[in-house]
C-alpha cells in the first residue's frame, strides 16, 4: 500500500480533494493511505510553535524542535517500510518545481512525507538535520504547503496502478512524452453553433489519430511560446 503522511497546522483541510472519486475508491481498496499529523500537537509546553526570525523582519517562523518532534511522531505510520524507500518533502517556493516527470518518479517509492510550511517558513535546520527533499509547486507564494500537498499528492495517486478506470487514459495524457494532450468533444454534434471538427465524425482512425497529433504539437508549442513569454 502506498502511504502518505501529512505534517500540518491546519489538519482541517485535509483530506479534501484526496477523498472524493478515483481516489477515494483506491483508498477503499488499500491502494493508498492517508494519514494526518497535527503540528499544533507538538510545541513543549507553555511554548508555540512559531517564533520571531533571527536577524530580524517580518512575520515568523516555526520552530525546528516542533517540527522534528512531528517528524518523529510521522515516522510511525512508516514502520512496516523500510524510510529509506518513503519521499520526505518539505515543501517550499525554494525548491524543484514538481513537474510530471517527478509525480512518476515518486510512484516507485513506497509513500510521501510531506511537511507543509506557513508564516515565513521553517526554520531551516529542520530541513539540513532531515535531509528533506524541497519542491515547490510553482513560481508563486501560497499562504501554506497544504495546497501544494494536495497537488503532489493528487498527481502521483493517480498514476498509481489500477487508481484510474482506464489505465489506458495514462499513456496518452499532457506531459507524457512531453507533449500536451489534443482537444476533446463529445454529444451533442453542434454545440452553440460550433460543431465537432468533421474528421472525429469521420470513423477514419487512420485521419484521427494524425489530427490528434497534430493538435497536440500545434497546442504544445503555442503554450511553450506563452509560458516563456510569462518567465521573462
Ligand atoms: N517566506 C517564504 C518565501 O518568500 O519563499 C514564503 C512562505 S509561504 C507564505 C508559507 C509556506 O507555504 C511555505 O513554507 C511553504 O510550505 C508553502 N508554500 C508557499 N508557496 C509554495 C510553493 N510555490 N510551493 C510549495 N510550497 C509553497
Amino acid at each position: 500500500m502506498y502511504k502518505i503522511n501529512i505534517i500540518t497546522a491546519f489538519p482541517e483541510i485535509f483530506p479534501g480533494s484526496l477523498d472524493v472519486s478515483i481516489l477515494a475508491k483506491a483508498r477503499k481498496k488499500k491502494i493508498w493511505d492517508l494519514n494526518i499529523v497535527d503540528l499544533k500537537k507538538y510545541s513543549s509546553q507553555n511554548k508555540s510553535m512559531d517564533d520571531k526570525p533571527f536577524g530580524g523582519g517580518p512575520g515568523m517562523v516555526i520552530r525546528a524542535d516542533v517540527l522534528q518532534n512531528a517528524y518523529e511522531k510521522a515516522k510511525i505510520f512508516f514502520e512496516d517500510y523500510n524510510f529509506e524507500n518513503v519521499e520526505k518533502i518539505m515543501l517550499t517556493p525554494d525548491g524543484e518545481e514538481f513537474n510530471h516527470s517527478i509525480a512518476e518518479a515518486l510512484t516507485k517509492k513506497k509513500g510521501l512525507l510531506i511537511i507543509c510550511g506557513r508564516y515565513e517558513g521553517v526554520d531551516e535546520r529542520f530541513i539540513e538535520y532531515n535531509n528533506l527533499r524541497k519542491i515547490s509547486i510553482g513560481k508563486y507564494v501560497l499562504c501554506g504547503g497544504e495546497s501544494a500537498a494536495s497537488v503532489i499528492s493528487e498527481a502521483v495517486l493517480r498514476l498509481l496502478p489500477n487508481v484510474l478506470g482506464n489505465e489506458k487514459s495514462k499513456l496518452e495524457e499532457s506531459f507524457v512524452n512531453g507533449m500536451l494532450e489534443y482537444p476533446h468533444y463529445t454529444k451533442p454534434r453542434v454545440w452553440n453553433n460550433l460543431s465537432v471538427p468533421e474528421v472525429l465524425l469521420s470513423g477514419n482512425h487512420k485521419e484521427i489519430r494524425k489530427w490528434r497529433s497534430e493538435k497536440a504539437l500545434y497546442l504544445t508549442k503555442k503554450v511553450m511560446k506563452k509560458n516563456k513569454k510569462n518567465d521573462s
